[in-house]
């Protein structure tokens, strides 16, 4: 589903990322880990089309800045983009004539109801706190239900309800079959629901291996995290 083969981005003479190559397939959660400043963010920017980078990066074998690629592509970043002067409903008006969705007002009901955003629907973006920010830009991420969605330190400024609805979220996109990539550098926060984790330090991939494969080695994704890390193997 999303092949990501060869990256290498550099913003001037800062290599973000090194030959990056990783393959996710759909009804899966890949967990993108990696100390702060690995290059998570380059990679999912890279992904989603908004840098150029040299490699190859195709979306069901299509080009990833392609327009069909586009549809199919899903992000949410780490710090939320909001307008100050729309409110709530505007924002997700907006998102849904962008995207020229059909029928999409249930859809928006249910994810700020669920983001427990229904009683903000008037404020204006600069109205809402840190935490309804990060919660409406996961609601804008998810309203055209992307095939691949890619969610970049998702967890951060969430609230506990808000992180387990996120959770569960993600367990339903896995089970109707969407490719799910989530970058964090606080392991706790999905140890529950990956099945592949991908660490990446000094803008290079570590590891890239299944839940199945860690658990052959008896180690935890804890330990696996620092094996890479701190004593430079591949976890091996
Ligand atoms: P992560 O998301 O894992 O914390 P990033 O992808 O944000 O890492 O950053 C990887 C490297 O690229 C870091 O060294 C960071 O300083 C650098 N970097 C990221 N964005 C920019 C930018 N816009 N301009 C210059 N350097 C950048």
């Amino acid at each position: 589903m999303l092949d990501v083969s060869h990256v290498t981005k550099k913003y001037g003479k800062t290599e973000a990322c090194r030959d990056v190559s990783f393959h996710l397939d759909p009804g899966t959660v890949t967990v993108l880990l990696g100390p702060n400043g690995a290059g998570k963010s380059t990679i999912m920017k890279s992904i989603i089309g908004f840098l150029r980078y040299s490699g190859t990066i195709r979306v069901n074998g299509l080009d990833n800045r392609s327009l069909e690629a586009r549809r199919i592509l899903g992000y949410v970043p780490e710090l939320p983009f909001l307008y100050p002067n729309l409110t709530v409903s505007e924002h997700m008006e907006f998102l849904a004539r962008a995207y020229r969705l059909q029928n999409y007002g249930g859809r928006s009901e249910e994810l700020l109801e669920r983001f427990e955003l229904t009683g903000q629907k008037r404020k204006f973006g600069d109205e809402l706190s840190k935490g309804m920010q990060q919660k409406l830009s996961l609601c804008l991420g998810l309203l055209p239900d992307p095939e691949v969605i890619l969610l970049d330190e998702p967890m951060i400024g969430l609230d506990p309800k808000a992180i387990r609805e996120l959770k569960s979220m993600i367990e339903e996109m896995r089970a109707s079959g969407k490719t799910i990539l989530v970058s964090t550098h606080i392991i706790d926060t999905v140890d529950m629901l990956w099945d592949r984790t991908v660490i990446m330090q000094g803008g290079t991939v570590r590891a890239n291996i299944t839940r199945g494969e860690l658990d052959d080695t008896g180690r935890s994704l804890e330990e696996l995290f620092f094996k890479v890390t701190e004593d430079g193997s591949n976890g091996k």
